[in-house]
């Protein structure tokens, strides 16, 4: 109740802070409590989009005690980008006793290797528990990284993630990045190091971990670096970190052999809860799959995320897939094939749809991993017509123990016949809690909606998103725009939980992500000045403070 009528979003506060006040909504009778420590909290954060640092800015923060400042500053074409000396006034939040969350992300700017260094001025900032750093695209090398080895004194720091995507850094870079994992007090650490020029020695550094006191999870992004077995071999030395429960490797965009893979199927033996690997357009086949597919004896394995978008697969490679849901353990499964290739397809006439394969290959594993409660499941552009659609929809209402699906159709062959398979399918399903199914660009239309005989009963919540096509939906009227979700009208899922966050598929939706931040900016600037469009609950109270007014 009470976001809603606020005019600050709740996206705009630190995930920490989400998760702290989370368990209220819904109290009504806590909601007057949560306004104000609503309010409180406004004042106490920063979040700016389109603008610089400021000094200003940063000395108005530091008087007020704010805990959490954001800057989401993309460089692009057509505006001026960042220069370094923009970064300057940083140094100022050093001196700062309250700032908890501080995220910096500037990616596309062109801020070399002194952008670095005015960033690793804040480790003097004491404060900090939460530190974000997004410098894509920057013309970053080795120097610029060990500068940013002086953040490694940061006391309190828990949570890290650097990203330096598409930068110059080689494996003496790593090397001083590494440092960053004595941190005393870190307990997520994240490295984005996606498309730079190190290679396996560069590897071999990342993964001697100095016996971090209390690193519980670390993530690995090595998209499309030049790294070979010998590479994957020191990757695999991670399992022998003894904190450490929970691994993310990105690994797409890297050739895979079969050693590679084999070596992969090693973290079975590891005592990891939640193992998360893109293997993404990385060339491995069936036999592969077979190694990889040792994973069925892990042990402690909560939650398993498997992302093999872009490669060629066939009947056997997808067996071995689905015996990964029968891990004893595994609560939570997340399969993307997302514009995957089944093997019929290559040597098959025209009327074989792959995609309808892929699911009568894989269905089951809905049906026969009971251990399974979580499932998400994208399958993304792989030609999926109303005839898979329907031996989906018969799996999902079979499958009982679910009690979450996410479900990603995105980009395929389905017509109104087959969503209404999968509609009667959710219908039946009341045993799932929450439900995402995402329809995106298939083969109907909004007003497909007005040929069916659809009840139209009270509006639910549930998020389906069903747009056929983006630039249609805006030439519609609100009436119009309605019958987009012609799909929910009827669902009946009792505790449905509301997914507020996701319109996308996490696996498929990059570039939404970008969209909202823009549009959030109009919304954002006010956090800082007087509230002025307050509600009643707000002009009730009367004692509105904010930092603008004093
Ligand atoms: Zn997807
Ligand atoms: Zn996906």
């Amino acid at each position: 109740v009470f976001y809603l009528s606020s005019p600050m979003r709740f996206g705009d506060l630190p995930i920490e802070v989400i998760r702290s006040i989370a368990s209220f909504i819904g109290w009504l009778c806590l909601t007057p409590v949560c306004r104000r420590f609503w309010q409180a909290l406004r004042l106490k954060c920063i979040r700016r989009v389109k603008e610089p640092p400021s000094i200003a800015l940063f000395e108005k923060a530091l008087c007020h005690g704010v805990i959490s400042i954001t800057f989401q500053l993309k460089g692009c074409d057509t505006e001026p980008r960042l220069t370094t000396t923009q970064l300057a006034p940083l140094t100022i939040l050093s001196q700062s006793t309250t700032l908890n969350f501080l995220t910096l992300h500037f990616p596309n700017h062109n801020l070399g290797n002194g952008g670095c260094t005015q960033i690793a001025s804040l480790a003097q900032c004491r404060s900090l528990t939460s530190l974000s750093i997004d410098l894509t695209f920057n013309s970053i090398n080795d120097l610029g990284a060990h500068e940013l080895q002086a953040l490694r004194t940061l006391p309190h720091l828990m949570q890290l993630n650097i990203d330096l995507k598409e930068n110059e850094i080689g494996n003496g870079g790593v090397k001083g990045l590494v440092q960053l994992y004595n941190l005393p007090s870190l307990t997520n650490c994240s490295l984005g190091l996606a498309y730079n020029i190190f290679d396996c020695e560069g590897v071999k550094f990342l993964c001697e971990v100095p016996q971090p006191p209390k690193l519980r999870s670390l993530t690995l992004d090595l998209t499309g670096n030049a790294i070979d077995d010998d590479g994957i071999q020191h990757l695999c030395a991670l399992r022998l970190v003894p904190t450490l429960t929970a691994l993310h490797l990105n690994l797409s965009n890297v050739d895979l052999s079969e050693e590679a893979m084999q070596m992969l199927g090693g973290f079975a033996d590891c005592s990891l809860q939640h193992l998360n690997l893109n293997l993404g357009q990385s060339n491995i086949d069936d036999e592969g799959l077979k190694y990889i597919s040792t994973l069925r004896n892990a042990t402690h394995l909560q939650s398993l995320s498997l992302n093999v978008m872009e490669n060629c697969v066939g009947t056997e490679g997808l067996r071995y897939l689905r015996a990964l849901a029968q891990i004893d353990s595994l609560k939570t499964l997340t399969l993307c094939l997302s514009s995957v290739t089944h093997m019929a397809d290559v040597v098959s006439d025209d009327d074989i749809f792959p995609g309808n394969l892929i699911v009568s290959d894989l269905a089951t594993p809905l049906n026969l991993a009971t251990n399974l409660q979580c499932l998400h499941l994208c399958l993304k552009d792989t030609g999926i017509d109303d005839k898979g659609a329907y031996i989906l929809a018969d799996s999902i209402s079979k499958a009982t123990h679910l009690r979450r699906l996410n479900l990603c159709l995105i980009g395929n062959l389905l017509t109104v016949k087959g969503c209404t398979f999968l509609r009667d399918s959710f219908i039946k399903a009341t045993w799932l809690q929450s439900l995402c199914a995402y329809l995106k660009d298939n083969e109907f239309r909004p007003s497909d909606a007005n040929k069916l005989d659809v009840q139209q009963q009270s509006p639910t919540s549930t998020s389906i998103c069903t747009q056929a096509d983006e630039s249609d939906v805006q030439e519609q009227t609100q009436d119009q725009q309605k019958q987009d979700c012609w799909l929910l009208d009827g669902l009946q899922l009792p505790h449905k939980q509301i997914d507020f966050v996701t319109n996308y598929c996490e696996c498929c939706g990059v570039e939404s992500d970008s969209e909202l931040s823009d549009t959030d900016a109009d919304d954002d600037d006010e956090s800082l000045e007087p509230d002025s469009t307050s509600s009643d609950a707000d002009s009730q109270n009367g004692d509105d403070h904010s930092l603008g007014e004093d």
